[in-house]
Order: C-alpha cells, then structure tokens, then sequence
C-alpha cells in the first residue's frame, strides 16, 4: 500500500501490526478534520433557531441528504443512532411494533444485537422467532427459507449481508425476490460490507439496512439505519423531536458529520477498495499456506466469491485457545478470536459453536483493510508460526 494511502488515515503510536479491522478501523484524517469545527466553534445545538444552531443543523441535514441520495436514491428515510448495535436493535423492536409483525426469521449466526433483541421479543411479545437452517459452511439454506416463509405469514426476515466473524457473503437481491414473493419485510445487517460493496437498498433488493460509521473509517459512536421509501418505525426513544420525533435527544453532530465524511469516501472509492483488500487476502491465504501448521479455513472465508474481502477465520487445532491471543499479543500481533462486542465473555464465538461444536485449538479472526500491507500480512504469519507451535 501506498504512503499516500497511509497517510489518509489518523497514524498510530502503537507499533503493534492491527489485524482487527472488523472490530473497529482506523480514522480517515478527512473525517476528523471534518468533525473537528463541531467539536470547537461550532457548539451550537441543532434544535436551536439561532445561527449556531442552524449551523449545525445544516451539517447534520446535510450528511442526511448524502447518505440518502445513495443509500435510498433519495426517496427512502435516514435515521442517524449510536452506531450497530442500537440502530440493529432499533430495527428489531420498531418494525415488529409498527407492524404488528407476528414471526421473525433470521439464522443463528447473525450479530448478537439482532439475536438477543429478537430473543427478548420472544420472550414479552407475540413474536414467533425461526431460524433458517444453515449449510455446513454457514451458507443460508434457501428452501429452508423458503418453507418458513410460506409457513410463517407477516414476517420480518433479519439475515446479514457479510458475516463479521467468518465472512460468509449472503446473496441479498435473491433472498429479496423470496421474501418479496411472499410479503416478507427484509432487513439485512450491512455493517461488515460497506466499505467493499455499492450500498444501495433497490440494488441490493432489501427494505432496511443498518450501519456502523467505526466499521468503514469514520469515529465510534456513530451509525444510521435506512429505510426504503414508503415504509415507517416505531420510535425509539421518546422525549424529543429529533430524528422526526422516533429518536429523541440531541444529535451527536460531530460523529455524524464524520461518518458522512467517511461514508462518501468509501462508498466513492469501493471498487479501488474491494480491489486491493481481495489481493490482499489473496496473499494473506498463500502465506497461511506456507507456514506450513495446520490451519483449518472457516466459514466460507477461503471462497474469494462467497466471502468478504477483508477477513479470514481459521483455527489452529493445536494452538491453546486460552493462551493464542495473548502469545500473538506478545509477539506484535493485535488480533481476535471474535466480536469484539463478546471478547470479554469468557465463551466461545457463537458463530464457531454453531458451526463447527466439536472443533477444537485457537480461533483466530484475522481482519485487514485499504490501510494494511503485504509486509505486515507477511509478518503475520510469521508471528502465528511462531506463537502456534
Ligand atoms: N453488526 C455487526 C455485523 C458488527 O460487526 C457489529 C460490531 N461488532 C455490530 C453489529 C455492532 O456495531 P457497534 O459496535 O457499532 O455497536
């Protein structure tokens, strides 16, 4: 990767090699110095009818408009939220509400803030929640699908775009025409997709997409959903008329600027993106390959097609699963076994325990973006040699 592509990003003081881009990226240094004017002069609250005030709601409504015209084409609606795991949550408890939606579908292998959200529901609403039968590889079985929706009326189906943990791609403008054939709302979790695919909810065939702005280079704390056109949601949070009164409370200007900064900029650069992170895990695989331990591939995240691009999910049988991450840790390599949002439950992915129950050694989510090289890939791998045996 080029000096000019490093120097677009927000420089590290750590010296560590960053292999856990799914759990959070580094910050465009465009979507900071966008940010910044909001967090000094430009203090104004974007409810206030004064100048400060306009001029914040003008960013804010300005961010709305371009995050609209390509997510929607313009006509569909932009919420902005906190960042995956409420705009997920949201989605969940706001359509089955407005819609009185009596089954949910979704598979086992989704984000925890659509499984527990929609377990909850279970639990307090009459809600009916299914899951979709899984191939081997994690892939989505479509005939299951298709029979718990013929069997399921007025349902609302929740299945990811990319997996965050192994990768595994879904096949959305099919699974909309099932879900369209049969009345079915579909949401799909875009949050480990959007830097490396055009996101455009016609496009794509689905209803409502949710975002994370730490996930494509922009500040934490910071997502939207989108909704195509036509279609409403219950509010989230009452006592306030922001967000056309669904999600009260002062909107964090600052984040969404940035996030909108950044948005444009990876969804402006996508396939220069997908490009270079695809040769790189390209590279990455060969690599793995030569170090010569045995490495187990899971997921579909060896299938160049089938998966995204910026991450591979193997497990070391003979690495000790307590101790892999700290000896990589030790080594120079910052990496993960999972969700960051479970690292600190002491279990298993529940990706991988669905999956493979049986299997046995370390895990390791290896994730990787624009800003990674073939040198510290190289250096990866080395570092799991030496740490695995
Ligand atoms: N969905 C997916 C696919 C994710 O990877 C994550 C983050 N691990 C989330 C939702 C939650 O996002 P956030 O960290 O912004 O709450």
């Amino acid at each position: 990767m080029s000096d000019i592509k490093k120097a677009l990003f927000a420089e590290s003081k750590n010296k560590q090699i960053y292999m856990d881009y799914s759990a959070s990226t580094p910050m465009l240094v465009g979507a900071l110095e966008a940010m910044i004017p909001f967090l000094k002069e430009n203090y104004g609250n974007p409810s206030s009818t004064h100048s400060f005030g306009n001029t914040s709601r003008s960013a804010v409504e300005n961010a709305r408009r371009l995050i609209n015209q390509r997510v929607t084409g313009g006509d569909g609606s932009i919420f902005f939220t906190s960042g995956g795991t409420e705009s997920n949550n949201w989605i969940i408890k706001g359509i089955v509400s407005k819609y009185k939606i009596s089954n949910i579908i979704t598979s086992r292998l989704e984000h925890h803030s659509i499984l527990e959200p929609t377990s909850s529901l279970k639990k307090h609403a009459a809600v009916k929640v299914h899951y979709v039968k899984l191939h081997k590889n994690g892939s989505i079985n479509y005939d299951d699908l298709n029979s718990l929706l013929k069997n399921n009326p007025n349902s609302l189906v929740s299945l990811m775009h990319g997996n965050n943990e192994i990768g595994n791609l879904t096949d959305l403008p099919y699974i909309g025409d099932i879900c369209k054939k049969h009345g079915a709302i579909f949401h799909s979790d875009t949050i480990a997709t959007i830097p490396y695919y055009p996101i455009n909810l016609k496009n794509l065939n689905i209803d409502i997409c949710s975002a994370s702005s730490h996930k494509f280079y922009g500040p934490k704390g910071s997502g939207f959903i989108a909704l195509r056109k036509g279609l409403e949601i219950s509010p989230l949070l009452h006592g306030g008329e922001q967000e056309r009164s669904l999600r009260g409370g002062t909107e964090n200007v600052a984040g969404i600027v940035g996030m909108s900064y950044a948005f444009n900029w990876v969804q402006e650069n996508v396939e220069s993106h997908y490009k270079e992170v695809f040769l790189l895990k390209q590279k990455f695989i060969q690599e793995l390959k030569k170090v010569n331990i045995n490495i187990i591939f899971n997921g579909q995240c060896r299938d160049m097609g089938k998966s995204i691009p910026n991450l591979i999910n193997i497990t070391i049988p003979k690495a000790n699963k307590e101790t892999l991450l700290l000896g990589l840790d030790m080594g120079g390599l910052s990496t993960s076994h999972g969700s960051a949002c479970m690292s600190g439950v002491n279990k298993n992915s529940h990706v991988i325990q669905t999956l493979y129950p049986k299997q046995e050694g370390g895990v390791l989510r290896l994730s990787f973006g624009v800003n990674t090289t073939e040198d510290e890939v190289k250096q990866t791998c080395e570092i799991i040699k030496k740490v695995s045996k």
